[in-house]
């Protein structure tokens, strides 16, 4: 009879599993990484078994989590003798030492406490992150638990074998051992099994886009079912419906569509459904057609804070947002006019989003003297679109002129610069894309360029990423580095004089966490002397300010959502440190968060480059020595 049931239960864990994840079998993207193994294993460890994002996002719903997770390795001891003990016919010879039944025991009631706590939040507090809906396989799965931990606890303590109710209590636990593997399966408790995998295959930053399945190749980007990954597979069905990417998405706290969760959700379902096309209209998804709509994916400010937050390694952005975007444009489903308005002017000369002319930067290569690149140059500094044509972010280059004439540094620029090409490719152009940045390759190889360095980590994030997916530019051996980088390794024989400042540092969504720099700009500042006080979300748990994701270009305006817009969310943040100076470290986070100050009546807060600091502090040293 216990064969029987067990098998039969085997079976039908194995085969839903399986049907579940057959779809990675036939997928036509086998995107699953094995570099750097060593690493993704200490993740692994660190992730999974210490629990360490889980307890870092919501550390009083995380401790209790990995008590109940703790408890079940605690347990496997236990569990393997409760079965053995039936298959022997109630050998009660079998037993485990008197020392491990009373650790399981601590751990049965230390399991006890983390399921009721995890319970009474879930089924009591309800907090919005978990959704409106009760969960029944949640309730199911927690009342398992809990007939496992009281049974074991009434089997230690108070009763003998073989009396009618020691058999009784074990066929309630064997009941319930068995139950977990008719109900995990088929719930968001599937992640017990694969968790583990998804983080082991995450990618190395966050809303990394897949490379194309092959370069001369029609891939389109994500638009039917068919089309998910073999990570999109595993990720969807590792989801444990917890929240966190929805809590921590700007988009979505100030009220718009865009909800992380939903989308992998949706993606779920969707594939269990035998759904065909993914996005569509909001008539096409009303009438079931499609599952998520046009408008919730163009939402998206691509800053990586879903992925950062989700405990199971989860990619929401680059490999299905940004992927849907792919396939969306490359129907001619471009949400908005500001969109399609955006892809023309790039399209025409001189090709940058901002449609300004080139006479616009060869004006500051002449009135400011920036070096011309020349082999013989060490450095190419890239200026980006923002850089070029912003007027902030043209004196953010004449800081940095400054810095590398003073550390003694070979550079220049290029005479002509087109866009890299990253709103068109965030915004779901890949062809408008390719041949932006083969305009751009062929000029750094006409160059012999080595090294760059840029003050826009959008640009140094394609240049180290998104380029190297394409053979011609990998060829070209370029190392790339963002400002903050060099200027850290600078600062140390830079001639600096301290400045008294107090500074809150706003870390660019696409340096900590699309780059996984966040200590460097805070070396520079420190290097500065300045007083730094940080935001509640700083280091890789930053705010984005609202113009990621191609949004500066393409978000209406003349929309304001309930909760207001993510540069105000930001600008909140920044009033509430108390400082009298924001340092940047990108030309586009200038742009909202002035205009974020001017709408909160704070114009004298400084919003001004790590860059400008450093020249200022090389300036107030030149000053000193003048007077001196
Ligand atoms: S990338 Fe940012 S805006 Fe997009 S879904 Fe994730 S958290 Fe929301
Ligand atoms: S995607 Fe990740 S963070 Fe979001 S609900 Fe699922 S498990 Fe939680």
């Amino acid at each position: 009879m216990l064969g029987a049931v067990a098998l039969a239960s085997l079976v039908y864990f194995t085969s839903t599993v399986w049907r579940r994840l057959a779809p990675m079998v036939t997928a036509p993207d086998r995107n699953l990484s094995f570099d750097r193994p060593a690493k993704r294993l200490w993740t692994v460890f660190a992730e999974v078994l210490l629990q360490t994002r889980v307890i870092r996002e919501r550390p009083v719903a995380g401790v209790l989590h990995a008590l109940v997770m703790w408890g079940f390795f605690a347990f496997a001891w236990v569990s393997a003798e409760h079965l053995a003990l039936g298959f022997s016919g109630f050998d009660t010879s079998i037993h485990a030492p008197s020392w491990y039944t009373a650790f399981a025991a601590v751990w049965a009631a230390a399991v006890l406490a983390g399921i009721i706590g995890l319970s009474f939040r879930r089924f009591v507090l309800r907090p919005r992150a978990l959704g409106p809906r009760t969960s029944l396989t949640s309730a199911a799965v927690a009342l398992l638990i809990v007939i496992l931990m009281a049974t074991y606890l009434a089997d230690w303590r108070f009763l003998e074998p073989p009396s009618g109710a020691w058999k009784a209590n074990w066929w309630a636990h064997t009941a319930a051992l068995l139950g977990m593997l008719w109900l995990i399966p088929n719930s968001k408790h599937l992640h017990l099994v694969l968790a583990p995998v998804a983080i082991f295959f995450r990618g190395r930053v966050t809303s990394s886009m897949r490379p194309l399945r092959d370069e001369d190749d029609d891939d389109f980007g994500m638009i039917k079912f068919g089309d998910l990954s073999q990570k999109d597979v595993l990720d969807v069905h590792s989801c444990v419906e917890c929240g966190r990417c929805t809590d921590n998405c700007p988009a979505n706290l100030i009220g718009g569509s865009l909800d992380p969760k939903r989308i992998v959700l949706q993606l779920q379902h969707g594939l269990l459904a035998g759904g065909e096309i993914i996005a569509g209209d909001d008539a096409a998804v009303a009438c079931g057609e499609a599952w998520l709509t046009e408008q919730e994916v163009f939402e998206c400010l691509s800053c990586g804070a879903c992925e950062e937050a989700c405990p199971v390694g989860i990619e929401h952005v680059g490999l299905k947002i940004l992927d849907l975007r792919r396939g969306l444009v490359s129907e001619g489903r471009t949400s908005g006019e500001k969109l399609a308005d955006m892809f023309t002017t790039m399209e025409r000369s001189p090709h940058n989003a901002w449609g300004v002319s080139q006479q616009i930067r060869r004006k500051l290569i002449e009135a400011d003297g920036l070096p011309v690149y020349e082999a013989e140059a060490e450095w190419l500094l890239w200026l980006g679109c923002g850089c070029n044509y912003d007027p902030h972010g043209q004196n953010v280059v004449r800081a940095m002129k400054q810095i590398l004439d003073a550390a003694g540094i070979a550079w220049g620029v290029l005479a002509s610069e087109t866009c890299c090409g990253e709103p068109a490719r965030r915004a779901g152009n890949e062809y408008l894309y390719q041949e932006l940045s083969e305009r751009v390759i062929s000029s750094l190889r006409s160059k012999g360029v080595k090294k760059i360095v840029t003050c826009d980590p959008h640009c140094a994030r394609m240049f180290d990423l998104d380029y190297r997916q394409q053979s011609d530019f990998a060829a070209l051996g370029v190392e790339i580095v963002h400002h903050t980088e060099l200027l850290s390794r600078l600062v140390g024989s830079l001639p600096l004089q301290a400045s008294g400042k107090k500074v809150t540092l706003h870390d660019p969504c696409y340096l900590a966490r699309g780059r996984g720099v966040t200590e460097e700009p805070r070396a520079v500042l420190r290097a500065l002397g300045t007083e730094l006080v940080e935001m509640e979300h700083h280091g890789s748990k930053t705010f984005c300010c609202g113009a990621g994701g191609a949004q500066l270009y393409i978000a209406d305006d003349k929309v304001e959502l309930p909760g207001g817009r993510v540069n105000y969310k930001r600008f909140e943040e920044v009033s509430a440190s108390g400082a009298d100076t924001v340092a940047v470290a990108c030309p586009y986070c200038p742009i909202m968060l002035r205009d974020a100050a001017g709408q909160a009546g704070r114009d004298e807060v400084q919003i001004v480059d790590i860059a400008e600091l450093v020249a200022a502090g090389i300036a107030r040293t030149s000053a000193g020595a003048a007077t001196g």
